[in-house]
């Protein structure tokens, strides 16, 4: 595995070497497509784009190995350039790796076969704002926060708000189905999402029509959300937008235990009432991030926003605070959500630990309601029962009427002897099994990558085996992003 001269390791090797004539012709046809100062098959560049967000990765650096390489890296400015690049890539059974911001959190991005990564950062634009249908376009590589600082700026928001959005692309939001932290009232991504443009395996451009709702057969575009690049590359899209907020309303409650939080959100949603924000911590997780918070001492807090139109907000307001009360919430004011608003993007945990052989991930899923509590303990006991684990805790972070997402965070060390990724892996392990024995999805929105790929098959059924055909029937050559998604 290690090479030594270069004093650092690979993990994926692929098993076929592109030729040393074939490496020639294709990078000169690269350059001939993108330009020669949108191509780098420098090694500096390869290694920077040879990892994402997953925490074994992270380990894999530590331990100076480099978890895959590209071949090279292009940055394409238009989706003629990137349909160039896919024919090229086709022709010369080469696979093709779309790049956002690399904050996936589950090896998605890894070059695991290596090849070209596409990285989409050129095409970071807003093409058209359109006030009277409430829609806003966009190319992928558009970093989200500019995205939403642009937005602000003309008086909207898209209500996306993930714990990454400093550092994801709209693109790799899509092709991960991902979820913001208000999105009980503006949806997750996937909802937002009006039409979009994208290039397919072979380079064919499919674009779909701007319109509110059609009935014109299966939405083939639709295929892309959660694609995780294994089906093409999304090269615009037009979303949902909303006006700014007028205002703003901030709550939150202390609980005996989950059970009575969750029944308390569940009665709010059942009265129409969709706050942005629903966030509800466990006992350890309360303790672990509002212990300045005394009413809430051995309770499990729940964090509420209400925003939007005011006159709206105000009878929300009272809807929320009256249920709350009636489900004996204790109030405690503003001061844990100002606190929540502070501390949103604070996730050190993982890599202040990892060097010190600690190791944290988080494992988001979803169920419905009637099999919510059960699932929370199960895993929660799961995770606990792995040799090694020092905490294992949970919020419940987007809401719908029907159900729920629970996150969770586990943090332990191996036992003496054992490998940390090992260790890793066993936590997973636990976590999935019971997940899916409880009924639940393995995944709320961080997607598949890697990581979860031995567990797709068991989640998806049948469906996994008629998914497999369409990747075939796209991607005779499986040319993008092979190795992931169990594809
Ligand atoms: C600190 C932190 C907090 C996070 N918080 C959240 C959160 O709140 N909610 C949430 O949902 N996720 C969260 N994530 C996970 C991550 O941010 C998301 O998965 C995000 O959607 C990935 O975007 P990206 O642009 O970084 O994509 P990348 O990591 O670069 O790529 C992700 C996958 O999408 C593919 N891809 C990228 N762009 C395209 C494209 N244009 N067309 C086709 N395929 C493409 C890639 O090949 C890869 O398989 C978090 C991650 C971190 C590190």
């Amino acid at each position: 595995m290690n090479t030594p001269e270069k004093g650092y390791g690979v993990v994926y090797r692929p098993k076929k070497k592109l030729s040393e004539k074939k490496r020639k012709t294709v990078f000169k046809r690269l350059c001939d497509i993108v330009g020669p100062e949108n191509f780098s098959d420098k090694e500096i560049d390869k290694i920077i784009y040879s990892r994402d967000f997953w925490p074994i990765a992270l380990r894999w650096m530590l331990e100076r190995k480099v978890p895959a390489l590209p071949d090279c890296v292009v940055w394409p400015e238009n989706t003629k350039q990137i349909s160039d690049i896919l024919k090229l890539a086709n022709e010369e059974s080469i696979p093709v790796v779309p790049f956002g911001e690399a904050s996936g959190v589950l090896g998605g991005m890894i070059p695991v076969k290596g090849g070209i990564l596409v990285d989409l950062k050129r095409m970071n634009k807003i093409l058209k704002i359109n006030d009277k249908d409430l829609t806003v376009t966009a190319q992928p590589g558009l970093n989200l926060m500019e995205l939403e600082r642009l937005l602000n700026k003309e008086g909207y928001t898209m209500g996306h708000s993930p714990q990454s959005i400093y550092c994801s692309s709209l693109g790799g939001n899509l092709a991960t189905r991902a979820a913001g932290q208000f999105s009980t009232k503006y949806g997750k991504i996937d909802d937002m999402l009006i039409s979009l443009e994208a290039v397919l395996p072979q380079g064919e451009v499919i674009r779909s029509k701007t319109v509110p709702k059609s009935s014109t057969g299966p939405r083939i575009d639709k295929m892309m959300l959660g694609s995780e690049g294994t089906l093409g590359i999304i090269t615009e899209a037009t979303l949902k937008i909303w006006p700014y907020p007028e205002k703003k309303e901030l709550l939150s409650y202390a609980f005996e235990g989950m059970e009575s939080g969750l029944e308390c959100i569940r009665k709010i949603l059942r009265r129409g009432i969709f706050p942005a924000v629903i966030r509800l911590y466990d006992e350890k997780e309360t303790a672990f991030r509002f212990y300045q918070t005394g009413k809430a001492k051995d309770k499990c807090l729940l964090v509420l926003v209400l925003q939007g139109d005011k006159e709206l907000v105000e009878l929300e307001t009272k809807v929320s605070q009256d249920v709350c009360r009636k489900h004996e919430g204790i109030e405690c004011g503003e001061g844990p959500v100002i606190h929540w608003f502070e501390t949103r993007f604070n996730v050190k945990e993982a890599s202040d630990f990892a060097p010190r052989e600690i190791i944290f991930d988080t494992i988001e899923v979803s169920v419905t309601w009637d099999k919510s509590i059960e699932l929370y303990n199960s895993m929660i006991s799961a995770m606990e029962n792995v040799n090694g684990v020092i905490v294992a805790f949970a919020h419940a972070s987007h809401f719908y009427p029907q159900g729920v997402c629970f996150y969770f965070i586990f943090g332990g060390t191996p036992v003496k002897g054992a490998e940390p990724n090992e260790f890793y892996t066993s936590v997973w392990d636990a976590a999935m099994r019971s997940c899916l024995d409880a009924g639940g999805s393995i995944s709320h929105h961080h997607g598949i990558g890697l990581m979860r790929a031995r567990w797709l098959g068991e989640e998806l059924g049948q469906s996994f085996e008629i998914l497999k055909k369409i990747k075939k029937s796209l991607d005779p050559k499986n040319i993008m992003n092979p190795g992931k998604m169990g594809l």
